[in-house]
């Protein structure tokens, strides 16, 4: 008689979408709707730990013995049952030897022009204070890119701030130089920019567009909500203005789909209505929501309370996704498509987000923080962009958040998509960049849930919307 098996709970999370029982492959985010064979032998093996042999013995009746073995084997490769030997286990410790650098992050400007309340910007400063990168400063860094990673096809330059349009003179001479220094390489440059969208004018449009800027404007709904918060030095709310420039952003802008990003901070939670300003009334063509648990001023955080809320919000408007969805219609919601996308390619993340690995992004003085986030934080830095990255340090940071072991991480269902949370809510919630950001992961886990159900129901419904919508992105 052979070992006994066991099912590797780790492993699989299993849920039902109406009647069908749906596995999600932990290891690699990868959904699968279960057939009656593997859904018996699964239920076989959680009533009693059986041999593979006893099973063929039990199942091969109904199912096949051929079937059942190979079912059996099947289930062992994944890691989802096992017979006693050890599992295909995640090598602990990491080293990191190179950092494939695409994307630099340029803070072009510390001031903004405006004094919205809620700014987490550690090195925010008013707009006459503004410290302005220098252009041999932006030049460093994107050589830097190339030094570390000269062989990639395609990178990407983001200008951030403060309010990175009121550094636009620089933001020219880096699109000059970038232009020509990739071409000659035969390589391929993008540009991406968040603005407040207050400094546009027709004649940046048309620039922006001639270099095809990713853009995403900074814009919180309609007035009641957008003016709580994100106000001119002189405290009047900016509604009127950024309403104005986005419309004649978007009339004009065809380079590329312009997105929305919301804040939301307490006393902020109506998804809804803010998606429905934003998408149907303005016409962004995507909207993504950014909840605030862990800035600086606290009183600004959402409580408890308010991020069940926001939740709860998400999932209505998750429920308006998948509608349109159905019909072959995109809505726009940027966080459901981005999970809907993560569930569809399967995507195994080690690390929550590129931050330090793929992208660093440069403070004005020249100095290398993991992203936007951190420029200005009492973080040490991770070298700079004359003397280049401090490659131990960043290759320990990482390694250690790789490091799941002793963590909640290491068993929870959604570790490969989560992967331990942003290091910013980290950083600003418990002092420390590597520990996991733990204050939410019930939300999280009931939200990717939601996520499954969600495109179970799509690939069910009208599959053709993931080959439209989805899988062109990835290409
Ligand atoms: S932070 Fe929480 S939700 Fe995220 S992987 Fe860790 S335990 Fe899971
Ligand atoms: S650390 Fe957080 S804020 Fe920074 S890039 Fe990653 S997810 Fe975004």
């Amino acid at each position: 008689m052979g070992a006994v098996l066991n099912v590797v709970h780790d492993n699989l999370h299993e849920l039902r979408v109406d009647d069908r029982r749906m596995l999600f492959h932990i290891p690699t985010s990868s959904l699968f709707a279960l057939d009656a064979l593997t859904g018996a032998l699964l239920d076989e093996i959680r009533r009693n730990s059986l041999s593979a042999e006893a099973l063929v013995a039990d199942l091969g009746a109904r199912f096949g013995a051929r079937e059942v073995d190979e079912a059996i084997r099947e289930l062992i490769a994944l890691d989802l049952l096992s017979d006693g030997r050890p599992a295909h286990a995640a090598p602990r410790r990491h080293e990191f030897e190179r950092f494939p650098l695409t994307t630099v992050v340029l803070n072009v400007n510390t001031g903004c022009n405006l004094s919205c309340t809620y700014c987490y910007k550690e090195d925010l400063d008013k707009p006459s204070a503004g410290r302005k990168m220098s252009f041999d400063t932006a030049r460093d860094a994107v050589e830097l890119v190339l030094r570390e990673s000269p062989d990639e096809k395609r990178y990407t330059v983001v200008f951030f701030g403060g309010e990175p349009l009121s550094n636009l003179r620089l933001i020219k001479e880096v699109v000059a130089y970038c232009e020509a220094r990739f071409a000659a390489l035969g390589k391929q440059v993008d540009f991406v920019m968040t603005t407040n969208a207050t400094l546009l004018n027709d004649e940046t449009i048309d620039w922006l567009a001639a270099h095809r800027f990713g853009l995403s404007i900074s814009m919180d709904g309609p007035q009641a909500i957008h003016d709580r918060n994100r106000l001119t030095v002189g405290g009047q709310g900016t509604y009127e203005t950024v309403r104005r420039k986005a419309e004649r952003l978007l009339s004009r802008y065809t380079a590329r789909p312009v997105g929305a990003r919301v804040t939301l901070t307490h006393g902020t939670t109506e998804i809804e209505r803010i998606w429905d300003h934003l998408f149907n009334e303005l016409g962004f063509a995507e909207v993504g929501f950014a909840p605030v648990t862990s800035g600086d001023i606290d009183t600004f955080n959402l409580t408890g309370d308010e991020l069940v809320e926001v939740f709860e919000g998400l999932k209505r408007l998750g429920r308006r996704y998948l509608a349109a969805a159905l019909e072959g219609r995109n809505i726009g919601f940027s966080n459901m498509h981005q999970l809907i996308t993560d569930l569809h390619e399967g995507h195994k993340k080690a690390l929550p987000c590129g931050a330090g690995l793929k992208m660093l992004a440069v403070d004005h003085k020249g100095e290398l923080n993991l992203c936007h986030r951190f420029t200005g934080s009492s973080l040490p830095t991770f070298g700079d962009v004359s003397g280049g990255i401090k490659h131990r340090e960043l290759g320990d940071f990482l390694a250690q958040r790789l490091d799941r072991s002793g963590t909640g991480c290491d068993t929870c269902r959604i570790r490969n998509l989560c992967s331990g949370g942003c290091y910013h809510e980290s950083y600003a919630r418990y002092g420390d960049p590597a520990h996991p950001t733990y204050h939410y992961c019930d939300l999280m886990r009931d939200w990717v849930d939601f996520g499954i159900e969600i495109y179970s129901r799509i690939m069910a419904g009208n599959p053709a919307f993931i080959e439209q919508h989805i899988s062109p992105r990835r290409a």
